[in-house]
């Protein structure tokens, strides 16, 4: 199996590039942020008690999240892979994952960083906020929260990955097609 995690900070391009890898390598793609953003929207218990984290711009507790993906995975019978985005954000989550692998005999293959300045990310959610209607890309204070959350919680996942020389970034600034390229000869380099 190929178990990609697709990491950066909120704007980076993640669901965008998702899109292109999933139709190239025949992945699944697991968006926890969309997975809540459903849940929200069909006003479940789960979109509940999401909605009241992600609109402060704060994460959603790593158990009730971690529980979700699992139950995600189970969903697919014989799948080639997965691509992860926006899971692991914490360390706690990163190791639920890596443990979770293993009991289903696989592993993450890699994880994957799109690289972009921040000054350009403050843009792409303020112009996403107009096209998307996200709640949380419509206010500045939330998206500051959310960079903070990123650089406090979310950027140490990176060092786990390291570690286990799992680790690879790519330029996330240029043409939507230019960084797809990219990305396909990293992917063809863990391969
Ligand atoms: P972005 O990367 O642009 O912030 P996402 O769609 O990945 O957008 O996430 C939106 C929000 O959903 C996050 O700000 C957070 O509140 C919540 N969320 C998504 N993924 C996770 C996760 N793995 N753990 C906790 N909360 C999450």
């Amino acid at each position: 199996m190929l178990n990609l995690v697709l990491f950066g900070p909120p704007g980076a391009g993640k669901g965008t590039q998702s899109e292109r890898i999933i139709e190239h390598y025949g992945l699944i793609h697991l968006s926890t942020g969309d997975i809540f953003r459903s849940n929200i929207g069909d006003k479940t218990e789960l979109g509940k008690l999401a909605k009241s984290y992600i609109d402060k711009g704060q994460l959603v507790p790593d158990e009730v999240t971690i529980d979700m993906v699992k139950s995600e995975v189970e969903k697919h019978s014989t799948p080639k892979g997965f691509i992860f985005d926006g899971f692991p954000r914490t360390q706690v989550q990163a190791k639920a994952l890596d443990e979770y692998m293993k009991k289903k005999n696989t592993s993450i293959s890699a994880m994957i960083a799109l690289d972009v300045p921040e000054e350009e990310l403050k843009e792409r959610l303020q112009q996403r906020a107009k096209d998307s209607g996200r709640t949380d890309d419509a206010d500045p204070k939330v998206i500051e929260q959310r960079i903070e959350v990123y650089r406090k919680e979310t950027a140490p996942v990176k060092s786990f990955y390291q570690e286990q020389s799992k680790f690879h970034e790519v330029d996330g600034m240029g043409s939507i097609e230019s960084i797809t390229d990219r990305l396909f000869s990293t992917i063809e380099k863990i391969k």
